[in-house]
C-alpha cells in the first residue's frame, strides 16, 4: 500500500476497524502477549488513569503485556471502538500514518483515546500501531456538571432576599458559611484547570496562590513569551479560546474582551468565568498533612 492519503476514507476506516477488532479479541481472550503484538513491537501506550491510578507509558510487546497482564482485567475496560474518521498523519521517519480517537469504558468511568498506525515493515499489507493513547474521560457516577448535565435549578419565585446567579457564585466563593473541601496550591494553569473541574463536580474548591493576583506566575514572565504548542493542542476546559488567536499563543492578548486574560488558562477572571471555585491570592501554604479520616490539618500563612 502506497500513498496512505491516496487511500479512500472508507478503506482507511476498514482498516481502523480491523485493527481495532484484533485488539479487542485479543483483550478480550485474556491473551495479552497478543494484544501487544496487535498493538506492535516498537510501539508505546501510554495510559492516564484507565488502568489504575498512574500515569503509564510502556514501550515495546513485553512491557505492554505485563502492563496489560496486571491492570486489564482489573479496570472492566471493554469496548474500544473508532470515535472519528481516520485521518492521515506524517511522523518523521515512520512516514504516514493512520490515526484516530477511540472510546471505550471501564468499569466505573468513560475513556478516549487515540491510536497512530502504521504499515508494518514486516507485513507491508498489515498495520501495527506506533502509539496509543488511553485516558480517562469522565466517571460514570459523577459527570461534570456541564453541557447536557448543566444544572438545572427550580426556576425561582421572585422575592426581594432572594440571590441571583451572581450572587450566589460570589457567596460560594467567600467561603462564608461552609470550607472547601479540597484546597489547591498554587493557581499557575495546573491548579486553576483541576479547581474548574473539580467545581464542576460539585466539590467545594479553594486555590491559594502567593503572588498578588491568580495569573501572575505567568504575567511576570518575559515579555515576548508565547505557548510552544499550536492552539489545537492547548486546551482550558469550558473556556474555549477564540478562532481568531494566533497558532502560537502570545502571554499577553490585547484582544477585546480577553485583554484581562495574560494567558487564558490562569486569570482571574478566567476562573470567574468558567467555575464558582474560590481563590485566596497573597497566601503562602505551609506544610500540609492528613491528620485522620475526617480532617486534615494544614497551615496557609496570609501574608497581607
Ligand atoms: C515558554 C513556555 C511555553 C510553554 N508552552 C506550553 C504549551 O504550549 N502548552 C503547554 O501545555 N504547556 C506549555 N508550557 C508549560 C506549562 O505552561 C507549564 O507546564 C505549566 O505552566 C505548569 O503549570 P503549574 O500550574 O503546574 O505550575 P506553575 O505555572 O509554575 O504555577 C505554580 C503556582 O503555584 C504557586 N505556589 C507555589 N508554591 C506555593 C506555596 N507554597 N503557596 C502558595 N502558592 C504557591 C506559584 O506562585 C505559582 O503561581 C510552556 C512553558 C513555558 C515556560
Amino acid at each position: 500500500m502506497g500513498d496512505l492519503a491516496q487511500v479512500a476514507v472508507a478503506e482507511r476506516q476498514r482498516i481502523a476497524e480491523a485493527w481495532l477488532a484484533e485488539l479487542n479479541a485479543a483483550l478480550a481472550r485474556g491473551d495479552w502477549l497478543g494484544a501487544a503484538e496487535v498493538v506492535g513491537e516498537d510501539s508505546y501506550w501510554r495510559d492516564l488513569l484507565t488502568f489504575g491510578w498512574a500515569f503509564r507509558t510502556c514501550h515495546g510487546v513485553d512491557a505492554i503485556a505485563e502492563a496489560l497482564a496486571l491492570h486489564y482485567a482489573r479496570s472492566g475496560s471493554h469496548g474500544f471502538d473508532i470515535d472519528s474518521d481516520p485521518g492521515v498523519g506524517r511522523l518523521g521517519a515512520f512516514g504516514e500514518t493512520i490515526e484516530f480517537f477511540i472510546a471505550f469504558e471501564t468499569s466505573v468511568a468513560t475513556g478516549r483515546g487515540y491510536v497512530r498506525l502504521i504499515l508494518d515493515p514486516k507485513a507491508p499489507e498489515r498495520f501495527k500501531a506506533l502509539a496509543i493513547l488511553t485516558a480517562m474521560k469522565e466517571l460514570k457516577a459523577f459527570p461534570e456538571l456541564h453541557r447536557r448535565e448543566r444544572r438545572r435549578e427550580a426556576l425561582p419565585v421572585p422575592v426581594r432576599e432572594w440571590q441571583n446567579w451572581q450572587e450566589q457564585r460570589e457567596a460560594t466563593r467567600a467561603f462564608r458559611d461552609h470550607d472547601p473541601e479540597v484546597i489547591i496550591v498554587g493557581a499557575g494553569m495546573a491548579g486553576v484547570m483541576t479547581a474548574a473541574r473539580l467545581q464542576q463536580l460539585d466539590i467545594p474548591t479553594l486555590i491559594v496562590d502567593r503572588m498578588d493576583r491568580v495569573g501572575d506566575v505567568w504575567r511576570k514572565r518575559y515579555h515576548s513569551l508565547t505557548l510552544h504548542n499550536e492552539v489545537c493542542t492547548n486546551h482550558f476546559p469550558y473556556l474555549p479560546f477564540p478562532d481568531t488567536w494566533p497558532v502560537y499563543i502570545p502571554r499577553t492578548s490585547s484582544l477585546t474582551g480577553w485583554s484581562s486574560m495574560p494567558t487564558p488558562w490562569s486569570s482571574t477572571s478566567g476562573i470567574a468565568r468558567t467555575s464558582s471555585a474560590g481563590h485566596m491570592t497573597r497566601t503562602s501554604a505551609g506544610r500540609c498533612g492528613w491528620s485522620g479520616r475526617t480532617a486534615a490539618s494544614g497551615r496557609c500563612g496570609r501574608r497581607m
